[in-house]
């Protein structure tokens, strides 16, 4: 079978378990969304739900993240892992945002990555659901270990993992294919991956080389 059409296997089966499973960030407008994204690295989106839910009601504008002292800020995000790193790429972003972009969230790839706390994960993932753009397939720690597990990929460089991706996923599935691999990583496919119960095994280069 071509890698063309194992993706698309891959994505229906992971559709049917784990797209109304998927952890969604809250958001009403695209600064949230951006300030959401940037709180995410590294923790998951529940812990960021349950601090935004405050956060949102207090921060309504990009003026408010300017003007706030920093410490408060950061006490404001402080049960989010790195928190004072965030805080300052909050406050900065928003600068940026107001003196560069008009106060808009930039639509494409380039000037998004321009913010401060957005890599070009970040960057995708905020097209995607702003501005409804697939520029990329955004990659993190679960697609570079699992597109490598299911064989289409060896390399954990995430440019040459998007690439590749982009190849052979038709567009309209590049945003959702990282949420469905994340679900899978977060469930099955974690460090020591729980094979027998995975529903892709019949697919996977990893289960088969391994005799598991
Ligand atoms: S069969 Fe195992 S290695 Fe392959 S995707 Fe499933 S859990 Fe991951």
């Amino acid at each position: 079978m071509k890698n063309s059409e194992k993706i698309i296997k891959i994505y229906k089966i992971l559709y049917e378990i784990y797209n109304n499973k998927i952890v969604i960030l809250n958001y009403n407008n695209n600064l949230e969304l951006l300030i959401s994204v940037i709180l995410s690295a590294q923790t998951t989106d529940k812990q960021v739900n349950k601090v935004t839910e405050n956060l949102f009601k207090k921060y309504k504008i990009i003026d408010d993240y300017i003007k706030v002292d920093i410490t408060e800020l950061e006490n404001d995000i402080r049960s989010i892992g790195l928190y004072k790193t965030k805080a300052k790429n909050i406050k900065n972003t928003c600068q940026k945002l107001k003196k560069e972009f008009n106060s808009k969230i930039p639509d494409n790839i380039t000037d998004l990555m321009k913010l401060n706390g957005v890599g070009r994960k970040t960057a995708n993932v905020v097209l995607n659901k702003a501005h409804n753009i697939n520029e990329g397939v955004a990659i993190d720690t679960h697609m570079i270990r699992i597109n490598n597990r299911l064989g289409f990929v060896k390399t954990k460089n995430p440019i040459i993992i998007e690439k590749y991706l982009k190849n052979i996923l038709p567009k309209k599935y590049w945003g959702n294919y990282t949420n469905l691999i994340i679900g899978l990583g977060r469930d099955k496919c974690v460090k020591n991956p729980k094979c027998r119960k995975c529903s892709l095994k019949e697919l996977c280069n990893y289960y088969k080389n391994n005799n598991l």
